[in-house]
């Protein structure tokens, strides 16, 4: 285990010294060169020599981002970088137009390195549903990185990136955050556009920061969210900079805080996890931060609810890939319509993309509607206002973010049901569209493990806060897996 250095405070350096900038560029490269190999991070990497043009030219613009390599999941689109959602469908796909966030990541000097592997149209919990193949984890690479943002975890942890961008519809930041020993961060939905984001599921989906600490996720925001005409869902935060607010924190935050366990949400998480993450917990409280015990039965049902409503909008949002407008195509000639299309999604897609179409057009089904999706509906607003309630007065939840650490390649895959299990704690802050955060919480048989907090929708800072005082207090945190 190696420490870094915040990003943040590199940005600083590198405006004032260009050089420096440029050596770093080269100590990624070289440490791509050396694991890239093995650890299959990336879809698509950038030569060398675009990148470095690219940073000279930001470095003069004297930018927030100067100087600083994000890798983006390869579901955000890049003009003119192929953009492949990890699927055979989208395999020769080159965007014309930048995401919003792929925009502001631009115009504020920042360089994009590459594109990084992930699930098929981030539908997994590991990164084996890739039609590139899988991505290791680079703290033991017989297990998996987690999912879906596997390969934006993975470069970060292994410095083949200074920070990266995910994607999380159910916990796709956060899962490959506490596999790999990184910061994963879901805002409030609406705080950050998803123009360009090849849509998963368009209620839960949000984009957010993959970092080493958690200043630099908060300086990372300053620069992705806010509101965006393209995205009508997005809304304005008012919060002026998310990085100055955590720049000023620290452990003493933690002083009269109040958090709650909520007993569902560590019931089924393993032993040895709850002990690591109970034992981080009471650092915590030794600097003065409260903790509530809670019982919320009904929040079992989150994962029923998200696997109803993410499938469903799924089996729409996928409709698009038909084999005409883009993607994957053949001679038409000879066949029907339906051969057609049939042929082409059949080919084009996955067995775990497939299984979700079948799923969530089922539940749709003037049949199944009551009985499956409207009941999910109705669930998400029991989950709300129960949260709100618990929340009334206490500031986030904790939780593991994961209820183990990262399994064995092959291991969960034989067992779709084990592998949906994996996101127990992270759907509910989708479902009900509050902001959650995974830091290290410390490590398994060299494995890490994050704790998860999260909140009511608009409480981003409230959780950075809490999770920066966190890991100040405890000091894990800028750890790199080499
Ligand atoms: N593992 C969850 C799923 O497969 C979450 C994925 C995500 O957040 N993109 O749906």
């Amino acid at each position: 285990m190696r420490r870094g250095a915040s990003i943040y405070r590199q940005a600083q350096i590198f405006r004032e010294n260009p050089s420096e900038a440029l050596e770093e560029v080269y100590k990624v490269y070289e440490n791509i060169e050396k694991k890239e190999n093995i650890l299959k991070a990336y879809i698509t990497l950038r030569p060398l020599e675009d990148v470095l043009k690219d940073v000279r030219k930001s470095l003069e613009s004297k930018k927030p981002l100067s100087g600083i390599l994000i890798a983006v999941k390869d579901n955000i689109s890049t003009e003119g970088i192929r953009t492949t959602c990890a699927s055979k469908i989208l395999e020769n796909y080159v965007p014309p137009y930048d995401a919003t966030i792929i925009n502001r990541i631009k115009s504020s000097g920042g360089v994009i390195i590459g594109k990084t592997n992930l699930d098929e149209f981030a539908m997994g919990s590991t990164t084996e549903t890739s039609f590139f193949g899988i991505t290791r984890n680079p703290w033991n690479i017989d297990h998996v990185p987690g999912g879906s943002s596997g390969g934006s975890a993975v470069a970060v942890s292994a410095y083949m990136a200074h920070m990266a961008l995910g994607t999380d519809t159910g916990g796709s930041i956060r899962n490959p955050a506490s596999y790999t020993g990184i910061v994963g961060y879901k805002p409030t939905y609406g705080f950050v556009s998803r123009y360009g984001i090849i849509a998963y599921a368009s209620s839960l989906d949000q984009a957010g920061p993959m970092t080493r600490d958690v200043l630099d996720a908060a300086f990372l925001m300053d620069i992705i969210s806010g509101k965006d005409p393209m995205d009508p869902t997005t809304i304005d935060h008012g919060i002026e900079s998310f990085s100055r607010e955590i720049e000023r924190i620290d452990p003493g935050y933690l002083r009269g805080r109040r958090i709650v366990l909520i007993r569902e949400l560590w019931e089924g998480a393993d032993r040895d996890v709850v002990s690591t993450v109970s034992g981080y917990i009471d650092k915590l409280m030794s600097e003065g931060l409260e903790v509530i015990e809670r019982s919320f039965p009904e929040i079992i049902y989150s994962l029923s609810a998200y696997y109803v409503i993410a499938t469903a909008e799924a089996s729409s949002n996928l409709a698009r890939y038909q084999g005409i407008l883009y993607g994957l195509s053949e001679d038409p000639s000879n066949k029907s319509w339906t051969e057609y299309m049939a042929k082409i999604r059949g080919e084009g897609f996955g067995r775990e993309v497939k299984k979700r179409i079948v799923l969530g057009s089922h539940v749709l089904s003037a049949a199944y509607y009551d009985q499956y999706y409207l009941k999910a509906l109705k669930m998400r607003r029991i989950l709300r206002r129960g949260l709100e309630e618990i929340l009334k007065d206490a500031d986030a939840i904790a939780t593991p973010t994961t209820p183990t650490t990262a399994p064995r390649i092959g291991e969960i895959r034989k067992d779709p049901y084990i592998m949906y299990l994996a996101d127990m704690e992270t759907v509910t802050a989708n479902l009900i569209g509050g902001p959650a955060i995974s830091i290290p919480a410390g490590f398994i048989n060299g494995l890490p493990i994050g704790i998860q907090f999260f909140s009511l929708p608009g409480k981003d800072l409230e959780i950075l806060r809490i999770a920066r005082a966190s890991e100040l207090k405890t000091g894990l945190h800028d750890i790199l897996s080499t």
